[in-house]
């Protein structure tokens, strides 16, 4: 079978996949989070759709197909620590962390608000003991003790909130948890080289680079999984 295949970024419902054909090209109409490679799976998985329609030559209706950010935003999958990860039913109460699956209760599971309820709730508390400790150790890196540390629910925009030297808090959102670990790091930088600066200043970004490898790369790909924060 010969096809083209044209990605277009756009803004979709819930990071779902939508497929067009026009000319024997397959348009695909996919959020900024879905790579290629999800692409070409759910062509793999629907294979037959696409032999069927693409030597007609008048357009056909849409196919819409789960990308894994669909299923992240369905709470079929979840981000912990970078890793995009399963979120399977269980008999047990509480919910666990096993062999990179996350299990929770096969009542909370059949329910999508649930579903995610349940899963916001074992991030919360996954982030206050871990993040804690991150904090802690890059405190101890950066010779900074904060007076406070908080990690809850920011804002849309917002992984961390910006302090200053007379309140040396770090307060982060709980959310952080799911990021890869260099983007963790540069959000705890972030908020202890606010001890020593207010503002973002020549001075601060100095700090920040002394302790981040890359922060520009870091600004960018923390832009990448803003959609955590959607969830
Ligand atoms: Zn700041």
């Amino acid at each position: 079978m010969f096809m083209k295949l044209v990605i277009r970024r756009r803004r979709t419902p819930e990071g779902n996949i939508k497929f067009n054909i026009n000319d024997n090209t397959v348009y695909a109409d996919v959020d900024d989070g879905v790579d290629v490679q999800d692409v070409k799976k759910c062509i793999k998985d629907n294979l037959k759709w696409f032999t069927d329609r693409i030597h007609e030559s008048k357009p056909t209706e849409a196919l819409e197909c789960d990308s894994r950010l669909a299923q992240f935003f369905s709470g079929k999958k979840t981000f912990i620590c970078g890793e995009l990860l399963d979120v399977l039913p269980y008999s047990d109460k509480k919910s666990a962390l096993l062999d990179n699956v996350l299990y929770i209760n096969e009542k909370k599971f059949a329910d999508k608000t649930e579903r995610i309820a349940e899963i916001k709730r074992f991030i919360l508390r996954l982030a206050r003991e871990f993040l804690s400790k991150e904090i802690s150790s890059v405190g101890t890196r950066m010779a900074l003790c904060p007076s406070k540390i908080v990690i809850k629910a920011l804002k849309q925009d917002q992984w961390l909130l910006c302090g200053n030297n007379t309140n040396p808090t770090v307060c982060i959102d709980y959310r952080a948890i799911q990021l890869p670990s260099h983007l963790r790091r540069y959000i705890i930088v972030h908020s202890f080289a606010h001890f020593y600066e207010s503002v973002h200043n020549y001075r601060f970004w100095q700090i920040v680079r002394q302790y981040t490898s890359d922060y520009t790369k870091c600004l960018n790909d923390l832009a990448n999984f803003s959609y955590i924060k959607e969830i």
